[in-house]
């Protein structure tokens, strides 16, 4: 089965900070993806925009190199070739004066306008600035801001108005990767395609619902951000957020970017206040490696893992909790959603038989797909004992391995600015919704000098996490690549 690739319209897309690591691993590789696809027609061009001064034979080199290292089997010399005749690169100082006029003259009329704002945070505002002021983006152009998209929900806030000052919220693209994976549209897809989950996905029938993004990797070289941010800021706030709420959403009217926005944001706006008792935090410390260690700071209180117990006050939901937990160096790198329905309300079958409750996990990484485990009986003449086996819906044995080479989310994500569909961003409303919830719950872990837990590098996270499913007699499911 091949997918569909449908050309975009001829498009400008302009990256501010085309020479960081952000454009050089995810973004240039992923738009040469699109072109190797079809994707991109004849008139797209691509301007990287940065500080360093280099020429644009310089920034071709620098794309080929990143292309290499980055495009996974796609790399063909000539089509790599005729990808960089797309690309030109500009000068320019982001709080300055320098090259805005030289991206003025490289800018066209009569196509899709985007800029792709792939640079720290402080400098969305002043971009955002002269974009306008130097007339380069007109009215129908498009942003793209990366994330963290703030730091509370007052910076948050703060960064919503400097953007709107210039750009309206229909041209405002807030990225979060994690609504470009395959599977999280599937998620929708599964809940609102079929008969078969809906009239099931709620507190009747579900008995809870685990998100879990764990990574094997620590902090990196990104120690000092990551201390000022910790677990809490850099994936809850914002990945585990999105999943929660489409997870949890009521069916929306329409497949339309309002739509969809409107019932996430109903989710963040029902969520409880988390109690203390109800989240434990780590640090992952061992003899050889620690957190500490890792970010040059022995007082550091900020957290590389977080688990939490959710509820949320709506019809739905009422008794049905989600557990969130995520973490670095973590015993497997995997990012899934479980939902795990309630066992059958009485047992014609005897007491042992092996019987127990259904789960879908959706699974976002590694191995994209879902699985549904239903209860069966054990082949054999052993009598009516039951077994649970996996319904495997693994999308590369599904749909066949070319349907499975599925782009990663960030060119679909660009490729859906160039359509101008902001079904899969965030809407600012939304991200402030999401800090005001989070942001009781850090305040409180400051004002209390909450210590970390410690955990062993390579294990599931603390011993307390495991404790506060225990006693809700629940269990995490098992952290498997
Ligand atoms: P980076 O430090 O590698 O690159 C920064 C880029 O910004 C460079 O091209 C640099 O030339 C440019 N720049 C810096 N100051 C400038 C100025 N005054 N004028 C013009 N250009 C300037 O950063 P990165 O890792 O590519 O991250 C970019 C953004 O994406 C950040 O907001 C980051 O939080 C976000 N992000 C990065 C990743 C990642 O994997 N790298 C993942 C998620 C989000």
């Amino acid at each position: 089965m091949v997918s569909r690739v449908i050309p975009v319209d001829p498009f400008d897309l302009v990256i501010f900070g085309g020479t960081g690591d952000l454009a050089r691993r995810k973004i240039l590789p992923g738009l040469y993806r699109r072109f190797f696809d079809g994707q991109m027609p004849d008139e797209a061009r691509i301007i990287g925009a940065a500080r360093s001064e280099m020429d644009e034979a310089g920034y071709r080199d620098f794309v080929r190199d990143a292309i290499k290292e980055f495009s996974g089997k796609r790399n063909d010399p000539n089509m790599v070739s005729a990808f960089l005749e797309k690309l030109s690169y500009v000068a320019v100082d982001a709080t300055g004066t320098d090259g805005w006029k030289d991206l003025a003259k490289t800018m066209r009329a009569d196509v899709v306008k985007a800029y792709y704002f792939s640079v720290g945070p402080s400098l969305f505002g002043a971009i955002a600035e002269r974009l306008h002021k130097y007339k380069i983006a007109d009215d129908a152009a498009r942003i793209v801001v990366e994330k963290p998209f703030g730091h509370d929900r007052e910076s948050a806030r703060a960064l919503n108005a400097t953007l709107a000052e210039h750009f309206d919220e229909t041209q405002i693209y807030r990225i979060d990767h994690y609504l470009g994976k395959e599977t999280v549209q599937n998620l929708m897809a599964v809940r609102f395609g079929n008969m078969l989950f809906e009239p099931l996905w709620n507190a009747q029938y579900v008995d809870h619902i685990q998100i879990t993004v764990a990574e094997t990797v620590g902090v990196g070289g990104r120690g000092e951000y990551y201390d000022r941010s910790g677990a809490m800021r850099d994936m809850v706030q914002n990945h585990l957020m999105q999943l929660l709420c489409l997870t949890a959403m009521e069916p929306p009217s329409k497949y339309d970017p309002d739509a969809v926005r409107d019932e996430k944001l109903k989710v963040i706006r029902a969520l409880e206040p988390v109690e203390h008792s109800e989240i434990v935090r780590g640090q992952y410390k061992s003899k050889s490696e620690s957190y500490l260690k890792d970010v040059e700071n022995p007082e550091s209180l900020t957290e590389s893992y977080v688990a939490m117990k959710i509820r949320i006050a709506n019809w739905r939901w009422n008794g049905t909790p989600f557990y969130l937990r995520t973490g670095k160096k973590m015993k497997a790198r995997v990012s899934e959603i479980v939902v795990r329905f309630k066992e059958p309300p009485h047992s014609i079958f005897e007491e042992d038989t092996g019987q127990s409750a259904n789960e879908l996990t959706i699974r976002l990484q590694p191995n994209e797909g879902m699985d549904l485990t239903v209860t069966i009986k054990e082949p054999g003449p052993g009598g009516m004992r039951l077994i649970d086996v996996p319904l495997d819906m693994t999308f590369a044995e599904a749909l066949g391995e070319e349907a499975a080479d599925v782009p990663d989310a960030y060119e679909r994500l660009i490729m859906d600015v160039i359509r101008g569909n902001q079904t899969l961003f965030m809407r600012g409303d939304e991200v402030e919704a999401a800090w005001a919830w989070t942001d009781p719950i850090i305040d409180g872990w400051t004002e209390r000098e909450d210590r970390p837990f410690p955990y062993e590098p390579g294990s599931t996270g603390p011993e307390e996490a495991l404790i506060l499913m225990h006693r809700d007699g629940r269990r995490w499911r098992e952290l498997r690549a």
